[in-house]
């Protein structure tokens, strides 16, 4: 519920004050007070509902139709989304005013998104988006562009996201829509990597916010600069930025951005050393986060606990949390790309049945033409008809080409981190049945990010793609290879003991170790570190292989880099 009210309040911070079109008598007047108030005071507006849906026999249909929107708002608003949705979705085709139509469908889209239902939602706001033009009341148009750019860039479509909050920008300067819309652009530049390093323009998202009294749109902006002076090594500006605006982001009640700050604070403390502090903020991140939901900073919150634990030499604790990182890491992952998969399957229906509805109406006018026997206007028909299949072929394609995207890294081609992990779940139960051996290795490149410091990103980029090519040719058929982020992949082999996967990492470790950045072979080279479980000392368990073998990674990086290390069963039970 809490979730629903702040994502509504995100979007309706400007939209849900007046709906044009009601006669200025007195029904309308309090309906539109309702609405007024319905974020800033919940009482209140329960109590006016209430007393309205007494008279609805003296209400105008248009007025009955109002106060169903806000009993939908209100359902939502309670959690109750089966609810919420029937009487949304009945005003979405329905209601005699298009405006009151289109906030219905906008606010039924925040519902559905909550309540995990994306395909419906991104039906629904395709119908929306072709109605926009059609909307005269700019605040409910404000909605659905902010409803529009927000889910774009839930699904990664941080193209269509920027274009929808620019046109958010333009439509309300120096109000409360200006401020949204330049928060939801300055997501789009920065989770689409258009914008690494903190420029003026987050600056100016950040005063447009707070210009306007808008505090948690501003501190989602901050989380964005935080992140990447995090990523720069700048841990000490991240901090001090994250410390002197948290006061302000916990007087905003909003546990998603209260969690994301706590899980920042977390990673900074972590980075500068200061286990204790890290430890009380990523617990603060879970404590905070809304529950029963598996988001970014939760995962992100874990991995830091786990860090501090194996830091500690707490393999118990670390194990425990590493778990738990894992589950929180792949409910996120699954929910991401339950998002993606939703808007493509969507976007492909649309087109095939546009293609469909094209190719009978064709079709008609085939038959029409034969009566008639025209045999000019036949064959361009044919023709036609050729490139509707043409089309259809293509549509197809690209469906297989979103789904590879959902499935594979897009820098290196290999699996990414979720597929992987279905993946190996699969080989894992295979051999578990079979009592075949499998082995784990997990390598990070050394001091990579000195590479891109001192040759670029793009050199980085390439050193990447010549590390995984030179790990692959030490693969064999059926053997797993993952990018489970920046430098840092996963491998399952199988068949094999802990004797073979050590000898197969060191072949790998070598392989990278011979790729050179510059034709002369200047330094620094590029080396990575592995570190290597196998099913029997470790078991069938996949967290548990990841957790050893990152636990056997770590010695490696410890003990100068470079190296290949196994996990020793002694390790656990000796810190045990
Ligand atoms: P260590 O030996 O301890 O692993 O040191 P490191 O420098 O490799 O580790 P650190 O985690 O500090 O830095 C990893 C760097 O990898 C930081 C980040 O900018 C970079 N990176 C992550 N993803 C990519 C990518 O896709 N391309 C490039 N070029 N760099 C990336
Ligand atoms: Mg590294
Ligand atoms: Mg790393």
């Amino acid at each position: 519920m809490r979730t629903l009210l702040n994502t509504l309040a995100l979007f309706c911070v400007m939209a849900c004050s007046v709906a044009s079109g009601m006669s200025g008598d007195d029904a309308s007047n309090r309906l539109q007070h309702a609405d007024a108030i319905k974020s800033s005071n919940p009482e209140q507006f329960a109590k006016e509902l209430e007393s309205l849906g007494k008279q609805t026999s003296q209400l105008t249909v248009p007025q009955q139709q109002y106060l169903q929107y806000l009993q939908g708002w209100r359902n939502a608003f309670d959690g109750d989304y089966p609810r919420a949705i029937v009487a949304l979705e009945g005003l979405v085709d329905d209601a005699v005013d298009i405006n009151l139509q289109f906030r219905a469908g906008a606010t039924v889209i925040n519902v559905l998104v909550v309540a995990l239902h994306y395909e419906k939602a991104f039906s629904r706001l395709s119908q929306l988006l072709e109605r926009l033009p059609r909307v005269t009341d700019s605040e409910a148009r404000n909605q659905g562009l902010a409803v529009a750019a927000y889910l774009y860039n839930q699904v990664s479509q941080y193209d269509l996201g920027l274009r929808y909050a620019e046109q958010l920008i333009e439509s309300g300067p120096n109000t409360a829509v200006e401020c949204n819309g330049r928060q939801l652009k300055m997501e789009a530049l920065f989770k689409g990597s258009r914008l690494r390093t903190p420029t003026g323009e987050f600056q100016a998202a950040i005063d447009a916010c707070t210009r306007v009294g808008q505090p948690a749109p501003a501190n989602l902006v901050r989380t964005y600069v935080a992140r990447s002076l995090l990523s720069d090594g700048k841990v000490d500006a991240a901090l001090h930025l994250l410390q002197q605006h948290y006061d302000e982001v916990v007087q905003t009640h909003y546990p998603r951005l209260l969690s994301e700050f706590d899980a920042l604070l977390a990673d900074a403390y972590y980075r500068r050393g200061d286990f204790s502090h890290a430890q009380q903020s990523a617990q603060r991140a879970i404590n905070n986060g809304a529950r029963n939901e598996y988001s970014e900073p939760l995962a992100a919150a874990y991995r830091i606990l786990y860090l501090v634990a194996r830091q500690q030499d707490d393999t118990s604790s670390a194990l425990a949390y590493h778990e738990k990182y894992a589950a929180a890491d792949k409910g996120y992952l699954d929910d991401v790309s339950a998002r993606q998969l939703a808007y493509h399957r969507v976007t492909h229906e649309l087109t095939a049945n546009r293609m469909q509805i094209e190719s009978l109406h064709r079709q008609n006018q085939l038959l029409e033409l034969q009566r008639e026997n025209n045999n000019l206007s036949i064959a361009l028909l044919v023709l036609g008809l050729g490139f509707i299949s043409y089309w259809a072929y293509k549509t197809k394609l690209s469906q297989l080409h979103f789904m590879r995207l959902s499935r594979h890294d897009g820098l290196t081609g290999i699996f990414n981190r979720h597929h992987f992990v279905e993946q190996a779940n699969i080989a894992l139960s295979a051999a578990r049945e079979s009592q075949h051996k499998l082995c784990v290795l997990l390598f990070d490149l050394d001091h990579f990010k000195s590479i891109n410091d001192r040759y670029g990103h793009a050199t980085g980029d390439s050193v990447l793609r010549q590390a995984v090519a030179a790990c692959q040719l030490h693969l064999s058929p059926g053997d797993l290879f993952g990018r489970f982020g920046g430098e840092e992949f996963g491998i399952l082999l199988k068949d094999c003991d802990m004797e073979q996967a050590q000898q197969r990492a060191d072949q790998m470790r070598e392989a990278i170790a011979r790729i050179s950045m510059h034709e002369d072979g200047m330094e620094p080279g590029v080396s990575a570190s592995f570190g290597v479980a196998a099913t029997p000392t470790s078991g069938y368990g996949l967290s548990q292989l990841l957790s050893d073998a990152d636990a056997a990674l770590y010695r490696a990086k410890r003990a100068g880099r470079n190296r290949v290390m196994s996990f020793d069963a002694a390790d656990r039970s000796a810190a045990a």
